[in-house]
């Protein structure tokens, strides 16, 4: 198999990797192939990304084309069409009124984005002093420095103290399950967690200070934590007596997850920003990027003293390759009407995600559209000890499903059937029938 040291492999067990690797070396539709030539049914969309299932044919064909044709251009002061046409596309499956788009390469350069969009937005409109975040527990906007701040996964802040900004604010998590647990869909208790914002986190830090609350709709890897019914709007309608910005990270919602192109449109709740990454190109090359209103466009483009409007931009915004692959995803989800899919396994997804409850260890099932999690009891003095035993067993039994610590993390496809969902939720609570 080669040297593996020299891989400092992400968000990792190295050695343990290592010891024994789970090397991929193929992938079609639903199934990765394995460097022993095993299949193992994919159930998280690799990293909740790949919709559109793996290798897809015209995203493969629109890479390779493009790869012949135009490598890269830069989107600095030069152009070239297909940034242009995937924000077109973007912009019209938003919701309405959202229709400026700003490429980044992955959702944590879109988090980073967007804190900075908020901060000049408010600065142009003479509003200098609103630049404090406010972000919740558990939830998780990637790992640069901006989205780190204003997450809520512990384990991801406690070893960068210093680093994380500190103009930020959380406001606590919905999880409670001696409120909530086994709830299937939107809890219809739990809304009134969302006017913390407006009876503590406000008045402590003045609304005058505050540039925006970053939620993601549904967040994933914090554990697929569900909003409360309401509790969406109730952030929205504060927000707006407040003249602070929302917005909604959509990096795992966005591109068919809840049944709508966006997670805003199945709310009902429209944020003033989205951002995207992921099933943007059903993950096959790297490509993210903002939604704004047009209102926080036109305040930067009247903006211009210096020529610039907005001083941020990566090397590889907007890359062709990127866009390409956006545009051949986005026909794929278009022509096989892919965001259809996870009402048409609602009920299945759902029975099968709560077919938990009883089973050993199990004290919660969540679940929404395709996305949903079983939480287990953390094993004494080991927390996250189950969580990763339950996936490595899977992976022996040749179905992939993510841990996120105690938790099982189900996000399939969205061009899965119900015999994959039997396959997944089947191999499931076989293993946990061994874990101890
Ligand atoms: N925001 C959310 C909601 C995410 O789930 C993720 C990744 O899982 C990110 C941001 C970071 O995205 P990336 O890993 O592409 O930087």
């Amino acid at each position: 198999m080669g040297n593996l040291e020299h891989y400092w492999m992400p968000y990792t067990d190295n050695p343990r990797f290592k010891l024994a690797p789970k090397m991929i070396v193929g992938a079609k539709d639903m199934h990765y192939r394995l460097a022993d030539g095993r299949e193992v049914l994919d159930g998280l969309a690799t990293l909740w990304c790949v919709n559109a299932g793996h290798c897809r044919p015209k995203i493969v064909e629109a890479i390779r084309k493009q790869a012949g044709e135009l490598d890269f251009a830069s989107s600095f002061s030069t152009g070239h069409p297909l940034a242009f046409a995937v924000a077109e596309r973007v912009a019209e499956l938003a919701p309405t009124g959202l229709d400026h788009v700003f490429f980044t390469n992955s959702g944590s350069e879109a988090v980073d984005t967007v804190m900075k969009m908020a901060v000049g937005y408010h600065r142009l409109r003479g509003e200098g002093a609103r630049t404090r975040f406010i972000g919740r527990e558990k939830g998780y906007h990637g790992v640069n420095i901006g989205g780190m701040s204003v997450s809520g996964v512990p384990v991801n802040r406690k070893a960068y103290g210093g680093l994380l900004l500190g103009g930020t604010d959380h406001l606590r998590h919905t999880h409670d399950l001696s409120a909530r647990a086994f709830v299937r869909g939107c809890s219809p208790t739990g809304a009134e967690l969302a006017d913390e914002l407006e009876q503590r986190i406000i008045p402590l830090h003045d609304a005058s200070n505050i540039a925006a609350v970053i939620v993601e709709p549904v967040s994933g890897a914090g554990g697929v934590l569900v909003p409360p019914q309401g509790y969406l709007q109730r952030l929205r309608d504060i927000c707006t007596r407040h003249g602070i910005l929302l917005i909604f990270d959509e990096v795992i919602c966005g591109f068919g997850r809840l049944g709508k192109p966006f997670a805003s449109q199945y709310f009902g709740v429209t944020p003033d920003m989205i951002t995207f990454a992921k099933g943007v190109t059903s993950g096959s090359v790297p490509l993210g990027g903002v939604i704004v209103k047009k209102e926080i466009y036109d305040t930067f483009m009247k903006s211009s003293g210096a020529g610039v409007q907005f001083f941020h931009g990566y090397t590889y915004s907007g890359h062709p390759l990127a866009c390409a692959a956006a545009l051949g995803t986005l026909d794929t989800y278009a022509e096989e009407k892919l965001f259809d899919r996870p009402n048409e396994l609602a009920k299945a997804f759902e029975d099968g995600v709560h077919s938990f409850k009883g089973a050993p260890h199990v004290i919660d099932c969540r679940n929404l559209g395709l996305i949903g999690a079983i939480e287990m009891a953390p094993r004494e003095g080991a927390p996250g000890a189950r969580g990763f035993e339950v996936f490595e067993k899977c992976w022996d039994k040749g179905v992939f499903v993510r841990p996120v610590g105690d938790n099982v993390a189900f996000c399939p496809p969205l061009i899965c059937e119900k015999k994959h969902l039997d396959q997944m939720f089947g191999t499931v609570a076989e293993v946990l029938r061994t874990v101890a």
